[in-house]
């Protein structure tokens, strides 16, 4: 098996690793309420989805 030659550097390690930042949660606003929630899923504000009243939905 290939063995590195050199010890990779702290700087050299540090700059590879500067594309491995988390990125924000990409969060849209309600169609019903405008409260932001996260996409594809039931609003946890007032449970619609997809312009229908999911969580009363259920009671039913
Ligand atoms: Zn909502």
């Amino acid at each position: 098996m290939a063995v590195p030659r050199n010890r990779t550097s702290n700087a050299r390690k540090n700059s590879r690793r500067s594309h491995h930042a988390k990125s924000p949660k990409h969060l849209g606003n309600c169609s019903n309420c405008k409260q932001p929630c996260l996409p594809h899923r039931i609003c946890p504000h007032c449970g619609f989805y997809g312009g229908k009243d999911i969580e009363n939905a259920k009671k039913d």
